[in-house]
């Protein structure tokens, strides 16, 4: 039987395996550094078909595993860390469990947050600095922090903080915001929020944590210090590519690029699915799609080829 291995464990990846494992074909599913994927740090999910009540994102990241578990997918928590897809066998060397070879790959390695990339911000994260409100808003209470971001995500932290902190400021570079009318208003309306407009954060202050931003003001060419305990990142996401992308056709950001009405890649054999090639839509129902489409494309493949 041949072998196919499945990279990431996103709704992508676990769509994928669900119906790579329907069709009998075993699939290997490398779980990534985030097992289960973006949705795993997030609370309610109201937009995935089939919950009316909503569900938390990690509870129904595990029901996707333990559907494709149910029909024989595999699951090792592991990450590749260097890939040989010159020829098949495909050949990828991983962090823990050695080298895998695969005649098949289905790449749904997702989109990571994006960082300013200030030497502080780095320093400091885990100790202030977060792009994960889900997971660290709670470490909050009661203080005063920041979001930057002008995007849904950003108005989506910015207001899922307010539950925890005294007060939040978005820092956004310019003086409209990207993200959707709804999410506008909803952020607009709530008393906790403050936008600061056309600026952005140069520097993160603070030694064992974070105790303040400077802020300059791009109109005015001013900086001044802000008090907060908090830097929330919402700036948009980079594709996970990282041992892929010399062999795989990719476009300028990086995602992977799939032929027009499927997923195959440029590398026969190889299938790219969810956040990792989409640039656009980047939804949890569109990303299951396309692992659907993945794994269709996968099977017929390799009918087609052994
Ligand atoms: P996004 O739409 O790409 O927005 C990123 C924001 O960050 C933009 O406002 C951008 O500013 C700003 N930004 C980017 N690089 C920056 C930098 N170096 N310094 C300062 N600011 C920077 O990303 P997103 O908000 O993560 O959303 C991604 C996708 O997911 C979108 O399609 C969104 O609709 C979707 N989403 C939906 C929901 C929801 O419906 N519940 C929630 C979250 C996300 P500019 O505007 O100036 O470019």
């Amino acid at each position: 039987m041949p072998k196919v291995v499945v990279l990431g464990s996103g709704p992508a990846g676990l769509t994928a395996a669900l119906y790579l494992s329907r069709a009998n074909l075993a699939p290997t599913v490398l779980e990534g550094l985030e097992p289960g994927g973006q949705l795993t740090t997030t609370t309610d999910v109201d937009n995935f078909p089939g919950f009316p009540e909503g569900i938390m994102g990690p509870e129904l990241m595990e029901r996707m595993k333990a559907q494709a578990e149910r029909f024989g997918t595999t699951f090792v928590l592991d990450e590749v860390t260097e890939a040989d897809l010159s020829q098949r066998p495909f050949k990828l060397t991983t962090s823990m469990s050695g080298t895998l070879e695969a005649d098949a790959l289905v790449i749904a390695t997702g989109a990571s947050a994006r960082y300013l990339g200030l030497p502080n911000e780095l320093r400091l994260r885990g100790h202030g600095v977060s792009a994960c409100a889900t997971c660290d808003g709670f470490f909050f209470q009661g203080q005063d922090i920041a979001v930057i971001g002008g995007g849904d995500s950003a108005m989506e932290e910015a207001t899922f903080l307010t539950k925890f902190a005294r007060k939040v400021y978005v820092i956004h570079r310019r003086a409209e915001l990207r993200a959707s009318k709804i999410m506008q208003d909803r952020a607009f309306a709530n008393p906790k929020i403050e936008f600061i407009w056309n600026s952005e954060v140069t520097d993160v202050l603070g030694e064992g944590k974070v105790a303040g931003l400077v802020v300059r003001d791009l109109e005015q060419d001013t900086s001044r210090t802000l008090d907060v305990t908090g830097l929330f990142l919402a700036i948009g996401h980079t594709p996970n590519t990282g041992p892929f992308a010399r062999w795989l056709g990719h476009d300028d950001q990086g995602y992977l690029v799939t032929a027009e009405g499927s997923t195959r890649t440029s590398v026969e054999g190889v299938f790219a699915c969810g956040d990792v090639q989409d640039t656009i839509y980047r939804q949890a129902i569109t990303a299951a799609g396309s692992g659907c489409q993945a794994a269709l494309d996968c099977e017929r493949w390799l009918e087609a080829s052994h």
